[in-house]
């Protein structure tokens, strides 16, 4: 007989209920510490106070209205990110998957009202960009899309990192581009600045549009407040969204007043999409990481934490085979299979979460302290002892 809850996931045994900074509780008593955050999303950990008080206080006054009227939350979130960003305007959403249809439509709408027969956008092996209709035929891996079809329409696939097939499929009847910055899903693969400013300059050669996908990598992960600060570019259009709400459900979509110029009113809506509650989490949430000193001190941890990763594949070459990413968003990739690294962490009270490329990914709460990061790396020694078969 099929669940209740319809089985779409491989859930590990594990009910945790209650958690508290980098750790959570599970039902029988025992703490793990998590180098997940929900898949980086609970960027400033579990239950910190202050997002704690940002909900409460906006539970207390206020719930849901309506985008038929103002909301204040809203408007506060949408003026810190123009204010931080190179966007000029911003639509909020419920999840990363809507922020890939809107940016979609976005592009789509763009070249429609300029004439032009532009719909064909370019996306990347690995890349990963949500489960709705658009976003598995952006990614358009077998994996994703099989039996599912017909898929939507427009979409040109190329090879990660693949140059020449880049430079010879953006031509002028290209629409879009579409790239995550450092793949989440696709095992922590970065784009190298170099490459990302070479797309820059390739997309405005062509007048076409770069969209960023920084759902995962976005909101202080990688040690900026968006990853593609690092490169020194900008984008037309960047998908937020996990890390913004800081474990409230909260995406955005930021475009320049260009690339957003065919979005106006009745084009686009959303019934939930920058409620109150949502917004006045991610206000906070944001005027915490667009911080220097915060942003400084993820840094300064993230250096740390990949010292001791080196380490750790010293020690155990057998299990693992190198460190890579950016921030505290790092990759170990394995030399064992990824998903018995996940498990023994599970035995040893670290929890990581499993990515393509037979990696297990890192993206701790930005908030995780240093001592927090030896005792994840001891945990972390623990597995790979128990997984040698040493006596641990
Ligand atoms: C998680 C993710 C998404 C989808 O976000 P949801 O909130 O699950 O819909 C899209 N793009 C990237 C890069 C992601 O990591």
């Amino acid at each position: 007989m099929i669940p209740s809850i319809l089985p779409t996931y491989n859930r590990a045994p594990m009910t945790f209920v209650s958690g508290d900074g980098s750790w959570l509780t599970e039902a029988d008593g025992r703490r793990f510490l998590d180098l997940g955050a929900g898949i980086a999303v609970n960027a400033l950990g579990h239950a910190h106070p202050a997002l704690v008080a940002a909900l409460t206080t906006q539970a207390q006054a206020l719930w849901h209205t309506s985008n038929l009227y103002h909301i204040p939350a809203q408007q506060k979130l949408a003026d810190a990110l123009v204010a931080h960003t190179f966007a000029d305007t911003v639509f909020f959403t419920n999840s990363g998957t809507e922020a890939c249809e809107l940016a979609v439509k976005m592009v789509r709408k763009y070249w429609y009202d300029k004439g032009q027969d532009r719909t064909e956008i370019i996306t990347f092996s690995g890349s990963f960009h949500g489960r709705s209709a658009a976003g598995i035929a952006a990614a358009g891996s077998e994996k994703m899309t099989k039996g599912f079809g017909p898929l939507l329409p427009g979409f040109t696939h190329l090879e990660f990192g693949d140059h020449d097939a880049l430079n010879a499929a953006v031509t002028d009847q290209t629409a879009a581009v579409l790239i995550e910055p450092v793949q989440g899903e696709g095992g922590i693969r970065p784009v190298p600045d170099q490459c990302l400013k070479g797309l820059r300059a390739l997309c405005d050669q062509h007048g076409v549009l770069l969209i960023l996908d920084e759902v995962q990598c976005g909101m202080g992960r990688t040690g900026k407040l968006f990853a593609h600060e690092w490169a020194g570019i900008t984008p037309d259009i960047m998908m937020v969204a996990k890390g913004i709400g800081g474990g409230f459900p909260l995406g955005a979509v930021l475009a320049t007043q260009n690339a957003a110029s065919g979005m106006t009113a009745g084009t686009h809506g959303s019934t939930y999409g920058g409620n109150p509650l949502a917004c006045a989490v991610g206000a906070k949430v944001m005027e915490i990481i667009a911080d220097d000193a915060f942003l400084a001190d993820v840094n300064r941890k993230a250096g740390h934490l990949r010292q001791k990763l080196e380490g750790l594949v010293a020690a155990f070459p057998d299990i693992f085979e190198k460190v890579r990413g950016s921030g505290l968003m790092l990759g170990l990739k394995c030399k064992v299979a990824n998903t018995d690294v996940v498990q023994a962490g599970y035995q040893a009270l670290v929890l990581t979460v499993p990515a393509a490329d037979n990696v297990i990914r890192l993206l701790p709460p930005l908030t995780i302290s240093e001592d927090e990061i030896d005792t994840a790396i001891a945990r972390l020694g623990t597995a790979a002892r128990q997984l040698r078969g040493d006596n641990a």
